[in-house]
């Protein structure tokens, strides 16, 4: 097999012809009126053909070599001209192109050749599959995870000084430092170590970066995996795959696994409907739970796993001897913020008047990965504005960017514009006035995103804690675009759509979460979610746990105080 399979290659590569060289199309009809083109033939815009005597090809070029065969491409602009010039010079117009006139040998080969090369790759690769002992077939139960040796210097190596503004996190990870280092003298009095631990938070808080960096303190080689790459179409390959990682790493220890994302492989088993993808998922899941089981840390193995998610895990997961540590990770509040600037500023020219501590102020709710994409922004805008240091404003700017979007080129006419500077007016009026309102730091009626005009506000603080009154002046605040717009204009528009959506929201949870209306009393009524986190606000379909009445005396509650 393998030789035939040889034979049509080379049958392939070399047909045994003179070189054919491209040349130009001007070349070519130059040659058409000088009586020297013999035959072409066409397909598409290619042009093949032989010269009666040698043409020195390129001209003027002291490596010019003589063409006889020549192919040229025909340009876009078809050239109407072409075929009464070819018949004039006596051109033969042949029907099948030059190169495809083979003989009956070359013509069998070519149609069995890739059927041939088919069967020869596939047991090839069967065979190799077969040497490399339970790899499956074609290797595809080896793990895919990405190896990052922190002990290579490399842009790859983090440390905890790359980490910012979560000392909490990085202080309980201290100890899983220290085991990795020197896993013996930490376990000698007989305590066992951590084998799993469990960060939890948000998107962008940096679980990632906090995984590298104990792996890099304790120059240990770190093995980092996405959960959802383990499970694909074929069943029975994600726990497989699941072996083979545990397998690297145990013959790299002391190391460290990362899974990211856990929460989809580890959601819990009981209670939602089952449908053919989720036995995979479970399989994966035991064989995980098998693997963390079966290995002792004495051999210096710890799992990191990163979930945003943690109340849909499996409780199997987090049972003792698995991921029994778990450390939450905030989002940064001011000082933390500053410091993850300071770190993503390092090597980012600085004007002396940027203030991070007033940047890091303005820039509630950012987590580092934003507050990273802020900087590069920032950065980028300076250097397009031909700047050699970044400034405040600069930073302002990309900061905009990032809350709002990009500003898009929309041409609003002058009775548009009119409108929506009033109701930006009405939203900004209301935010002073209110008590407690968060201060109006800037109003735009420059179109972002999908958003006509955008009022601004920036907590002074962080909040932790929000009181009824200050969540009323939110409400308000929202109502005041198309108030002004009522008072002004007499009439509606549909801009106040986002408005009313963000005022609905935050009423719902008063009425369902927080226990802010007389009628309803302290009664909790939303599902349980993690407002930090973002969802949760009300129940889907039938599944919810009030009756009818009580359903029909929120929305009346809502409605009221809205
Ligand atoms: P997660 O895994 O929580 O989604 P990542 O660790 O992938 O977040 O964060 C993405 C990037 O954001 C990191 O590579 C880092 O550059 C930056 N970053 C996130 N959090 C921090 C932090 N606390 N300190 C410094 N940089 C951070
Ligand atoms: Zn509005």
């Amino acid at each position: 097999v393998t030789l035939a399979a040889n034979f049509v290659f080379i049958t392939f590569l070399f047909p045994g012809k003179p070189q054919r060289v491209e040349v130009s199309y001007t070349l070519f009809k130059q040659q058409v009126v000088l009586d020297n083109v013999a035959e072409i033939s066409s397909r598409a815009d290619t042009i093949q053909g032989s010269f009666r005597s040698p043409v020195p090809y390129p001209p003027d070029a002291e490596k010019a070599a003589q063409v006889s065969d020549f192919s040229t491409v025909q340009p876009a602009f078809a050239d109407p001209g072409l075929e009464s010039l070819l018949n004039e010079h006596a051109v033969v117009i042949n029907a099948k192109p030059v190169d495809e006139v083979r003989s009956p040998l070359t013509t069998l080969l070519f149609s069995f050749g890739p059927t041939l090369l088919l069967i020869g790759g596939f047991i090839w690769l069967s065979r190799r599959a077969a040497g490399s002992a339970g790899g499956g077939i074609f290797g595809l139960g080896k793990s895919r995870a990405k190896r990052y040796d922190q002990t290579a210097p490399g842009d790859n190596k983090a440390t905890f000084d790359d980490v910012a503004g979560i000392d909490e996190a990085k202080a309980e990870l201290v100890e899983i430092v220290d085991f990795l280092k020197d896993p013996r003298s930490y376990t000698r009095l007989g305590g066992t170590a951590p084998k799993g631990v469990l960060l939890v938070g948000a998107p962008g808080t940096g679980k990632t970066l906090l995984a590298r960096a104990v792996a890099g303190e304790a120059a240990v080689p770190f093995f980092s995996m996405g959960a959802s790459e383990f499970v694909e179409m074929i069943v029975g390959v994600g726990a497989s795959r699941v072996r083979d990682l545990f397998r690297q790493a145990q013959a790299a220890a002391p190391a460290i696994i990362f899974i990211d994302e856990l929460d989809a492989i580890g959601r819990s088993r009981g209670g939602a409907v089952y449908s053919g993808g989720n036995s995979e998922q479970e399989q994966t899941l035991n064989q995980i739970l098998t693997e963390m089981d079966g290995f002792s840390t004495q051999g210096g193995v710890i799992v990191l796993a990163a979930t945003n998610r943690p109340e849909v895990l499996d409780p199997a997961l987090l049972r003792p001897g698995r991921f029994d540590r778990r450390i939450a990770i905030q989002a940064p509040d001011t000082v933390g913020r500053e410091a993850i600037l300071r770190v993503h500023t390092r090597s980012v020219p600085l004007n002396p008047e940027v203030d991070l501590h007033d940047l890091a102020a303005s820039t509630s709710g950012l987590v580092g990965a934003d507050l990273k994409n802020l900087v590069n922004e920032a950065a980028l805008l300076a250097a397009h504005r031909g700047m050699d240091a970044v400034r405040q404003m600069d930073f302002m700017d990309a900061l905009e960017k990032i809350v709002l979007g990009p500003a898009r080129p929309l041409i609003l006419s002058a009775e548009e514009r009119q409108r929506v500077a009033y109701h930006e007016g009405g939203h900004a009026l209301l935010g002073l006035l209110m008590p407690e309102a968060d201060p109006v730091h800037r109003v735009t009626i420059v179109p972002h995103g999908m958003a006509l005009g955008v009022t601004y506000q920036r907590p002074t603080d962080d909040r932790h804690n929000y009181d009824e009154q200050y969540l009323r002046s939110r409400v308000v605040g929202a109502m005041g675009g198309r108030a002004a717009e009522e008072v002004v204009f007499g009439s509606r528009t549909t801009g106040a759509e986002n408005d009313m959506q963000q005022a609905t929201s935050i009423v719902r949870q008063m009425v369902t979460r927080w226990g802010m209306s007389e009628k309803i009393g302290p009664v909790a009524l939303a599902p349980e979610g993690n407002p930090l986190l973002g969802g949760g606000e009300a129940y889907f379909g039938t599944s919810r746990p009030y009756s009818e009445s009580t359903a029909t005396l929120i929305d009346a509650e809502v409605a009221r105080i809205l």
